[in-house]
């Protein structure tokens, strides 16, 4: 910021007078809306022609509308459709638990205990066939089907 030379008086009223060169230059024309800032340091006053910002970080870049709030292209950008957050979680779960990572409590341990449930089912109903029989039985991995085994086994 630089001082352009220009000093006025305060009138009784507090107004001042925008030299006529400076109201062309940031074009302000009679009636418009100023807005007034103040540094840190409240010692500066600035003005310029109000122009409302960005709803979201009060840039002035590339504003366009979105439902009726201006909105700079940087943070439109920004609310672009992501990829589904809930499915990837889900599938991210989904992973922990059949490499057996994922604790017993929440929604995925009770799909674990269920899984519990149908391979003691399974085991049940054949007692002589093998993990990996198991596993095709239950559609799910033989390494899981392992993993649950010493579950089962932990519990008893
Ligand atoms: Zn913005």
């Amino acid at each position: 910021m630089k001082s352009i030379g220009i000093v006025r008086q305060v009138d009784e009223l507090g107004r001042i007078v925008i030299p006529i060169e400076l109201r062309r230059v940031m074009g302000m024309n009679e009636g418009d809306p100023v807005e007034f800032f103040i540094d840190d340091q409240a010692n500066r006053l600035m003005f310029r022609k109000y122009q409302s910002g960005c709803l979201f970080c009060d840039s002035m870049e590339s504003i366009s509308y979105f439902r009726g709030r201006q909105v700079c292209s940087s943070c439109l950008r920004d609310m672009a459709p992501q990829p589904d957050v809930d499915s990837m979680a889900v599938l991210e779960s989904e992973t922990a638990l059949e490499s057996g990572e994922q604790s017993e409590k929440g929604k995925m341990g009770g799909k674990g205990a269920n899984a519990l449930r149908r391979l003691a089912e399974v085991m049940q109903t054949y007692p002589n066939a093998t993990q990996g029989e198991w596993a095709s039985q239950l559609g799910i991995s033989q390494g899981y089907v392992s993993q649950l085994i010493r579950k089962l086994d932990k519990k008893a």
